[in-house]
């Protein structure tokens, strides 16, 4: 049986250190997140991420607009809360809806508060190996990975999925790691025959059981990202009963990568914070 790498626990006691750097601040970081309409799945990670802000003694501002406020009214209150001093990130929720040009409204968070690290800057300073931020997913699987002493250095990582978000900087993450790096995504002619070959396969999709057990090497390290809604709950978009027989290690959904995700929205916020200060 794999060991199972407990992001939870992880999350938790990053957290209780967050916590224990802002009790000696003069001035608690603060953290904006901006939802817009009314996506039930996009109200849940906002108040998830209210309750990490509590945990962690971060004075976070929702502002909850409504579907059809507009792009324009949209990006100046972003111009606000750029000025803002008592506001160290900004966060946008995604997606927006129908009709809002995303890639807009997040290039006018000012790359100092862009803690979701979406701005083009943070995108090449990673590229570089140079970044005030990371982005949270990738920076959460690195963080999950080093805890639990799993080198990357010469080791074959596997990503499935080249999103912007997650699939991309996850690559050029591994890469400054020293680890040799395969991206897959829809358009990868034989899928299994790339990730059978990982030592390290992470996998970003969203599609229940994509990775099944034969297309998995016996002995690696096997990352969930995906997140699927079923009926009973989330589950990831790896065959996890069939490959935990066979992994080395493998992340649980829940309680994998998505406390991890928060946990470094949380630290990116403090640094953008020290920043300041
Ligand atoms: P996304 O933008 O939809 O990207 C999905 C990627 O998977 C795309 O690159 C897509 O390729 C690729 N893909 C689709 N079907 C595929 C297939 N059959 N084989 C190989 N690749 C395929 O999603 P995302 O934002 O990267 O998120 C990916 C998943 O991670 C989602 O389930 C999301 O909910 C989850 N997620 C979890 C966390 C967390 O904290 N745990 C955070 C962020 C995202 P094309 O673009 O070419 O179609």
């Amino acid at each position: 049986m794999a060991v199972i790498l407990d992001g939870n626990a992880l999350a938790k006691s990053i957290k209780k250190d967050i916590k224990i750097q802002i009790n000696k601040m003069a001035q608690p970081p603060g953290l904006a997140v901006i939802i817009v309409g009314d996506n039930p799945a996009s109200r849940i990670y906002v108040d998830h991420k209210k309750k990490d802000c509590q945990a962690c003694g971060i004075t976070s501002r929702e502002h909850a607009l409504a579907k059809d406020i507009g792009q324009d009214q949209l990006l100046a209150l972003i111009d606000e809360l750029n000025q803002d001093t008592e506001v160290h990130g900004i966060l946008v929720q995604s997606p927006l809806p129908d009709g809002y040009n995303s890639q807009e409204v997040f290039q006018r968070i000012s790359p100092q508060k862009d803690v979701d690290a979406f701005h083009v800057n943070s995108a090449g300073g990673i590229l570089r190996g140079e970044y005030s931020f990371l982005p949270c997913t990738p920076a959460g699987v690195i963080a999950l990975l080093d805890h639990y002493k799993i080198d990357l250095v010469s080791k074959h990582c596997v990503v499935v999925g080249h999103s912007n978000i997650v699939g991309k900087p996850m690559a050029m993450m591994l890469l400054n790691r020293n680890a040799t790096v395969t991206i897959c995504h829809i358009h990868t002619a034989d899928l299994a025959a790339h990730t059978k070959q990982a030592d390290i396969l992470i996998c970003a999709v969203g599609k229940i059981n994509l990775i099944t057990a034969d297309m998995v090497k016996p002995g690696a390290v096997v990352i969930d990202v995906g997140i699927n809604r079923t009926e009973t709950g989330i589950c990831g978009d790896v065959d996890f009963g069939a490959i935990s027989q066979i992994a080395s290690h493998i992340t649980p959904v829940p309680g994998g990568v998505g406390p991890m995700t928060r946990a470094m929205l949380m630290l990116n916020t403090l640094r953008s914070a020290q920043n300041y200060m």
